[in-house]
């Protein structure tokens, strides 16, 4: 694999679509082609609806993905109506998307809530990705992985210039000592552009990860 044996995270977040068949539709057309590597990792993050069913069908298949979720909760179990705790979630997620642009614009979330979802996802074995809108944004205590998204880039068919998102990347790096992804409009046709740099560990890829024979692709050009 290129890039010195570092880890290559591909993380497709599917966003609310997909019902449960669909879900699992996608999961028998990529997992069986999905190379088990040790620095490569795969991870479908599913809707709260379909999390379950996914989990199962990997499990059942044997195949190197790991499951995810777009969010949890930033409160424990109790009286929360709606939210999704992350000591239930672990049952199924591995990983959590915390802190997309989109929750930050649609939902008034906060960096004192992205912090409190970081907890709750740490305080529960599950690993938080923090999606970082730019140099500023805040990289809550204990992360150890996180997704600069351009908002300008992402479902726009405008990509930041990997020479851009490397040096944010490295900016990230040496202030904190993580590893960090680059998301917005990623496809089979740029994602070694981006995961071949230097301080870049890989993609999170929505629009592109929707259809199974494109993010397949994605998969096999990264590690190309
Ligand atoms: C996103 O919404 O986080 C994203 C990266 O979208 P897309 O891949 O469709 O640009």
């Amino acid at each position: 694999m290129d890039g010195g044996g570092k880890n290559i995270w591909i993380i497709a977040n599917w966003k609310s679509n997909k019902t449960i068949q669909e879900a699992l539709d996608w999961i028998s057309a990529v997992g069986p082609k999905l190379e088990k590597r040790e620095n490569l990792k795969v991870v479908i993050c599913t809707t709260f609806t379909a999390i379950e069913e996914v989990k199962k069908a990997v499990m059942v298949g044997n195949y190197p993905l790991i499951v995810g979720s777009q969010d949890l909760s930033p409160f424990p179990e109790g009286a929360y109506t709606g939210e999704e705790p992350a000591i239930i979630l672990k049952q199924f997620a591995e990983l959590s998307i915390i802190g997309h642009s989109e929750r930050r614009q649609n939902f008034g979330e906060t960096d004192e809530m992205v912090s409190k979802k970081v907890k709750q996802a740490l305080d529960n074995q599950i690993t938080p990705l923090v999606c970082v809108q730019g140099k500023e944004t805040q990289v809550p205590e204990g992360v150890k992985l996180i997704a600069y998204e351009p908002i300008f880039a992402i479902g726009t068919g405008n990509p930041d210039t990997p020479e851009n998102a490397n040096e944010i990347a490295e900016n990230f790096k040496e202030k904190y000592g993580i590893e960090v992804l680059y998301g917005g409009s990623v496809t089979s046709k740029n994602v070694k552009d981006f995961v071949t740099m230097d301080n870049i560990n890989g993609v999170l890829v929505v629009g592109a990860s929707l259809d199974p024979e494109e993010f397949v692709r994605i998969v096999q050009n990264a590690i190309r």
